[in-house]
């Protein structure tokens, strides 16, 4: 494609290079001959323009002909504070090769807030989300705290259907930047209450407390039945509803790997994955490794792996459905790093690795940008964090 781009840019500078050319060559003769000279220049001329007019045309037919570019279906998979050793920790620590080699475009993320240089979930989840620099806290909201749309609300409007998944509660700053517009992550009551009457279309995590146990009274587990949801709290379903669906798990967040979550994270995403390929408008799905942040915090790097391992195999659901459905571009990056983890050496030993870390809050590095399937092209390079917004609305514009 980019090859291809080139050469029509160079053949069509050689036209207007030619051109411009034989106008000043023949000037000379122009200025000492009549005027009828200079009109049937003039003509040739014109007839010139047009013709590098209509190739432009042709090219711009063309290049939508051959697009393959356009994706069907979006996957963002969001592993919360995963940094580039999160990710090296797989290639080390998994019994399976690491998922992120199946990546053709690779790039880099600048994520830094409107408030700071170091970004928190809230305001990293809504340049996903909306595209914006925000302040830290901020869900689905600019840095004056107005609302701004969410991905989830302009797709919809073009009749996808859409999902979030998280290992943490639903209302969860990553997952909440998504769906809701509050001034303060911390409102986990008021981001439950825009859920129900959201776009969303299939949603699975923790959170329940946040829908049934609330201090204003308000039943948002009867909300979101009338508003044509099938809820499950029990167990993750085996099969898609022919309804909306909301799954969750856990009052607040759900157990961590080690405690025993087991295959939620991949068998949730399969799920999501059948219930909204139903839809032939295509789907937008967001799934987060919401824990590998939390390992980080902890400094704790069994917990930290072994979550990280986790998303690493929900990668492999993803990928196992693009061989059947090839539409689908899956993008997989961080919304920052925690722990300033790194796999240093054990005490200058260099065939051992001691996972270290520099914090118990986030660092400000590059994160790391995985891109494979119709438009994947575009996520290579180093850019803001807001440019992943873009870029998928981009593409779907020329659908
Ligand atoms: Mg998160
Ligand atoms: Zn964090």
């Amino acid at each position: 494609m980019e090859e291809y781009k080139k050469e029509v840019f160079l053949t069509t500078s050689n036209i207007l290079l030619t051109s411009s050319q034989f106008f000043l060559r023949n000037f000379e003769v122009l200025k000492k001959n009549t005027m009828n000279h200079f009109l049937s220049l003039l003509c040739i001329f014109l007839l010139m323009l047009k013709s590098i007019a209509s190739f432009s045309q042709t090219v711009k037919g063309t290049s939508q002909e051959v697009n393959t570019t356009t994706p069907k279906n979006i996957v963002l998979l969001i592993g919360d504070g995963m940094g580039l050793s999160q990710i090296s920790a797989g290639f080390f620590y998994g019994d399976q090769p690491s998922n992120f080699e199946r990546f053709p475009v690779v790039g880099l993320l600048k994520t830094s807030a409107s408030s700071d240089l170091i970004t928190d979930s809230a305001a990293s989840g809504t340049a996903y989300a909306s595209g914006i620099k925000t302040y830290n806290g901020a869900i689905g909201m600019t840095k004056d705290t107005v609302a701004v749309k969410t991905i989830v609300e302009l797709v919809s409007e073009s009749d996808m259907s859409t999902g979030l998944i998280a290992t943490s509660s639903i209302t969860h700053a990553t997952p909440a930047s998504f769906y809701a517009h509050v001034a303060s992550r911390r409102s986990y009551e008021e981001i439950a209450t825009f859920l129900p009457h959201s776009d969303v279309d299939f949603f699975a995590g923790g959170g329940l407390k946040f829908f049934s146990e609330r201090s204003d009274g308000r039943d948002l587990i009867s909300e979101l039945e009338q508003q044509g949801f099938e809820l499950s709290t029990q167990s993750l379903p085996k099969q898609p509803s022919e309804k909306k669906q909301a799954i969750l798990l856990a009052e607040d967040a759900l157990p961590t790997m080690l405690e025993g979550r087991g295959n939620f994270l991949p068998e949730a995403t399969q799920l999501a994955l059948d219930h909204l390929s139903e839809n032939t408008n295509g789907f937008f799905l967001m799934v987060e490794g919401s824990q590998i942040d939390w390992g980080g915090h902890a400094n704790d790097a069994d917990y930290l792996i072994a979550e990280q391992l986790d998303f690493d195999t929900t990668i492999g659901v993803v990928l196992a459905y693009m061989i059947e459905n090839p539409d689908t571009l899956l993008i997989v990056t961080a919304d920052h790093e925690t722990g300033g983890f790194t796999l240093a050496t054990d005490t200058g030993d260099y065939n051992k690795i001691k996972p270290s870390f520099s914090t118990t809050g986030h660092s400000a590095s590059l994160i790391p940008i995985f891109a494979k399937g119709p438009g994947a092209n575009l996520f290579g390079g180093i850019y803001e964090n807001t440019g992943v917004f873009h870029k998928i609305m981009d593409l779907l514009e020329n659908r």
